[in-house]
């Protein structure tokens, strides 16, 4: 078994006192935002460097310095530098992809909603991030103060859900709500818990990942006080990478659970990062073991500019093929594709069917064993 170990320090952080380094205002006030800072930290390739400048004004970098300490400074083909640092493949336009994939837009019924499927909806808080992903799905909004929820819009949005009697599930998403004050997010869940017919709000966060620093005592207290019978609250959170999965993760993990609140992960397939069935096996048992359920792996979807990071879908197939048997069911997600045009999400499944009625149902097993089955109608 593999230690989960603490995130190691990039050198130049060596002489930051522990608590400085455990404060996540100071972790955020000492974000890498420039080409200059980030290359007295890492050797950048040419293409890094051109890239860092050329997106500033359209995905800009945001690093955390606990974030950084995870990147291999030797190896290029980092995984965990690759989510972190701009290339030159985000200036790229793919064929298929658009700005607004999901018609999130379209289907907008107040500034800052998405309604798709009768009793969800999808709640924007705000438009910023302790890190900017560089496979990030909503580039179109996120880290660009243009687009940030006008005040009052947030109201809004809540008042939709208050006259739309069908919708259960309120998911706070963002950019990160983590990024707002415990005090914000506290009032939000007041809002939500108020209204009678919403049963569940799932709070989608990156910060366990990277600034796990910022789930601290004040947000378990205030998921520890909504957390009711008239409202259940699920974290959601999206790691990416074995690597991810430090003792300060499990630590912000368990202030989490210990709150009450269950956590799933929803990790994105990403090329270079994790498209490899051994790398989510570990990930998938690292993530057991901080008590975090793997529900879905994401297929990257068509926003533009994120091209490189795109796995092929016979890929993400075969790797869940891998991971059953194997690997506990219980770190067994379920493989999505979010269809264009706001289409929804379908799982993709390995081709488990052999054959059906009329003839003997018959499927082949996870050691591609072929067994028939009589009696399954
Ligand atoms: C992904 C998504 C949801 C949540 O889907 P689940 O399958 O319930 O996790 C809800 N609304 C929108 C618009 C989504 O994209
Ligand atoms: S945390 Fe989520 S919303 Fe923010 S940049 Fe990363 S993927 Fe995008």
């Amino acid at each position: 078994m593999t230690r989960i170990e603490s995130a190691p320090r990039h050198p130049h952080y060596a002489s930051v006192s522990a608590d400085e380094w455990a404060d996540w205002r100071w972790q955020q006030q000492h974000r890498v935002t420039s080409r200059q800072a980030l290359s007295s930290l890492l050797t950048l390739s040419a293409d890094e460097a051109e890239a860092i400048d050329a997106l500033e004004d359209r995905f800009r970098m945001a690093i955390t310095p606990y974030y950084l300490g995870l990147i291999d400074p030797e190896d290029p083909h980092c995984p965990i530098r690759r989510q972190a640092v701009p290339s030159l493949g985000e200036l790229r336009v793919w064929p298929g992809e658009r700005p607004d994939p999901l018609a999130e837009e379209l289907h907008s019924p107040a500034p800052g909603l998405t309604h798709r499927y009768p009793d969800r909806v999808l709640l924007y808080t705000n438009h910023n991030c302790a890190m900017y992903c560089r496979f990030c799905t909503r580039k179109r909004k996120v880290s660009d103060p243009d687009s940030a929820p006008r005040k009052g819009e947030l109201d809004e949005a809540i008042e939709y859900i208050r006259r739309t009697p069908s919708v259960k599930d309120v998911i706070v998403s963002g950019g990160d709500p983590l990024s707002l004050s415990n005090e914000r997010l506290a009032a939000i869940f007041e809002a939500l818990s108020d209204i009678e017919h919403v049963e569940t709000a799932r709070i989608g966060t990156r910060n366990l990942v990277t600034l796990p620093q910022r789930v601290d005592a004040g947000f378990a207290e205030v998921l520890k006080s909504y957390q009711s019978r008239r409202l259940a609250i699920w974290v959601m959170t999206h790691f990416n990478h074995p690597r991810e999965v430090t003792t300060e993760a499990w630590d912000a993990c368990d202030r989490i659970l210990t709150a009450g609140t269950p956590i799933q992960n929803q990790m994105v397939l990403l090329a270079g990062v994790n498209d490899r069935s051994d790398v989510v096996i570990d990930l998938n048992r690292r993530l057991l073991r901080m008590r975090v359920k793997p529900y879905y792996i994401l297929h990257a979807d068509l926003e533009e500019g994120i091209g490189h990071f795109r796995v092929p879908i016979a890929t993400g197939k075969a790797i869940m093929a891998d991971l059953r048997g194997p690997l506990s069911g219980l770190g067994v997600p379920q493989y999505v594709v979010d269809l264009p045009e706001g289409g929804g999400k379908v799982p993709v499944i390995p081709d488990y069917e052999l054959s059906r009625p009329p003839e003997d149902w018959r499927f082949r097993n996870w050691q591609g064993r072929s067994i028939s089955l009589r009696g399954g109608g």
